[in-house]
């Protein structure tokens, strides 16, 4: 079983430099590819493949302009064109939208490593071996399994801060555990995140005042950042020097990025939690996220209980566990049906807090009720 492992790393000066340098070219090779290769289409109606652009890269254009390409780890730009290749095929597939270029600041270019020689890529537990940079700190002692086999890696730089991701290969020697409860349905929402057939609920996180205080610094600073575009191009006041920019880009990315580790962070405990009560299988709904997203009133709130990554994680979380995942569609009224007789009840408003069956008069927390049903529904498809 492959397993990722991402964590931050402490680079010396001297490495910072190298992998800011690798992280740039593999941007501009990536850049340059996406433009080539549109221009090679509109000429020949043919796809121009990554390799076939790398080859051009190494014999023809590094030799005439920009000698510069051939300074850093030259397996690290070939992964850069492959995935130019990969977006365009994706593409052409109709999997995804048409490849953008990628931009300085968004910051979502990473450097490929791969194995080069035997004692690359050796892990301790303090430090990992990164092919061409050489020995580089772990801020976290003994996350990466020193006895691990790792392949590659890749190094990303977010918010100021250098993360690597390795792929190990790992034994997988997972003993499923038999069930200790039976099965758990989850209703998600806005005001609580998750609310559980088994009397637990999860808050919403960003309702504390923690991610609150962090929301309103972020507005602050990203006023102050949009403010020196302006000031720039009016050039009324003092210039606001290009350097100085820089750095305010990266407070606003800083704050960005810890308000995600937070969301993500809060996930990943919500997920263990469920996870570790061992459940027969779990019950969650297939919410139209995007949908949901149309209504510009609630779309923020949606946006940052991310939805998705609480699927995903609890998807990956299943998969290691051995939980069968079911997954109920859409249209299931949830929250319409009274989990005690099942009668289905045609008016109920997004404001009525609680259940009232007008059947059997049983009264219950309208998001407990769907929670109920989505743990007995009968028509579901499992995921995993
Ligand atoms: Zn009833």
């Amino acid at each position: 079983m492959k397993k990722a492992y991402k964590t931050e790393i402490l680079l010396s000066d001297q490495q910072q430099q190298e992998v800011n340098q690798t992280i740039g070219v593999c941007r501009y090779v990536y850049n340059l590819y996406l433009h080539t290769a549109q221009e090679h289409y509109k000429e020949t109606k043919k796809h121009l493949s990554g390799y076939d652009f790398s080859k051009w890269l190494n014999n023809v254009h590094s030799k005439k302009t920009d000698h510069w390409i051939k300074d850093v780890s030259s397996k690290a730009v070939k992964q850069a064109i492959m995935n130019g290749d990969k977006a365009y095929r994706n593409f052409f597939k109709g999997l995804s939208k048409f490849p953008r270029f990628k931009k300085k600041k968004n910051q979502d270019v990473k450097a490929y490593f791969p194995k080069n020689n035997t004692t690359d890529l050796t892990v301790e537990r303090h430090r990992i071996k990164i092919p061409t940079i050489g020995w580089v700190r772990l801020k976290e002692y003994g996350y990466i399994p020193t006895k691990a086999h790792v392949k590659s890696c890749t190094v990303s730089c977010k918010a100021g801060r250098y993360f690597i991701s390795t792929l190990c290969e790992e034994d997988s020697s997972n003993v499923v555990e038999a069930p200790k409860h039976d099965g758990i349905g989850i209703d998600l929402g806005i005001s609580t995140l998750a609310v559980c057939s088994h009397h637990i609920q999860f808050e919403n996180i960003n309702k504390t005042q923690a991610v609150a205080k962090l929301e309103k610094q972020l507005k602050r600073q990203q006023r102050k950042l949009s403010r020196s575009y302006e000031q720039n191009r009016s050039r009324e006041r003092g210039e606001f020097c290009a350097k100085n920019r820089q750095k305010q880009l990266v407070v606003v990315q800083k704050l960005h990025a810890r308000l995600a580790n937070i969301r993500q962070e809060y996930i990943r405990y919500v997920v263990s939690v469920l996870v570790k009560t061992k459940p027969a299988y779990l019950t969650i709904e297939d919410l139209n996220v995007k949908g949901m997203m149309k209504n510009r009133h609630l779309s923020k709130a949606i946006a940052q209980q991310c939805f998705y990554a609480f699927r995903e994680t609890l998807t990956a979380k299943c998969v290691e566990k051995g939980i069968e995942l079911r997954l109920v569609d859409r249209w299931y009224p949830s929250s319409n049906l009274c989990s005690n007789c099942g009668a289905k009840k045609t008016k109920l408003s997004l404001s009525e807090r609680t259940f009232t069956c007008d059947n059997c008069d049983t009264v219950l927390d309208r998001d407990f009720n769907a929670s109920l049903n989505l743990k007995y529904a009968k028509e579901y498809t499992v995921l995993i």
